[in-house]
């Protein structure tokens, strides 16, 4: 598929390892320098700002959703290419999934876990066929892959589902990946019997 925007998910702080403010510049300039637009949620904090503040020095194309009612605690970020203002958190969950072609969450808190779950969930049930992935950094996420890997073993996860996550330290790599994927996963429901 033909990537022309990327949505990220990530902490709006920014944690406590410098290696994720720098997950975050690498991301943002490698979004920029292949021209595909960088869509999130908006604040100009933690490694959300960092990723847009990235994409933008690097001649990007950034744009941010934000809810009203964050817009004062997340700062807004004021020098985006665009800015939308919607009502709520299911508005902006939905307007940046409408507007991206690929999902990709950088090391976070709740928000960012919610976010990566409910567009993961999605695409399990057919309601789209974009690619997502983790841009894994300093192992942040290996606990959660293994217990992913632990639910796909207790038979709640199809294996094909769990494989819909890509997982890479490299910008570049999750990239490559996220642009090759092919939408050819069945949904959850497909070939199972009403009962
Ligand atoms: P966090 O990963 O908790 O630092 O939050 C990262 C981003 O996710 C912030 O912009 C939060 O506003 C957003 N967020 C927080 N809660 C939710 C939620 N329930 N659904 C979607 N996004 C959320």
């Amino acid at each position: 598929m033909s990537l022309i925007s990327v949505c990220v998910f990530c902490g709006a702080s920014t944690g406590t390892n410098p290696a994720y403010r720098e997950a975050a510049v690498a991301l943002g300039r490698a979004l920029a320098e292949r021209k595909l637009t960088l869509v999130y949620g908006g604040g100009a904090v933690g490694l959300m700002g960092i990723v847009a503040d990235a994409a933008l020095a690097a001649g990007g194309e950034v744009i941010g959703i934000i809810p009203q009612s964050l817009k004062d605690k997340e700062i807004g970020h004021s020098g985006l290419t665009r800015l939308e203002v919607v009502d709520g958190m299911h508005a902006r969950k939905a307007r940046m999934a409408e507007l991206s072609d690929a999902f990709i969450a950088l090391p976070g808190g709740l928000g960012t876990l919610e976010e990566l779950f409910e567009v993961w969930t999605w695409g399990q049930l057919g309601y789209h066929g974009k690619p997502l992935g983790l841009l894994e950094v300093n192992g942040f996420y290996s606990k959660l892959t293994s217990f992913l890997d632990h639910i796909v073993g207790e038979g709640f996860v199809r294996g094909q589902h769990r494989d819909m996550l890509q997982v890479s330290e490299s910008p570049q790599t999750l990239l490559d990946a996220l642009d090759a994927w092919q939408p050819s996963v069945a949904p959850k429901w497909a070939e199972q019997k009403p009962s």
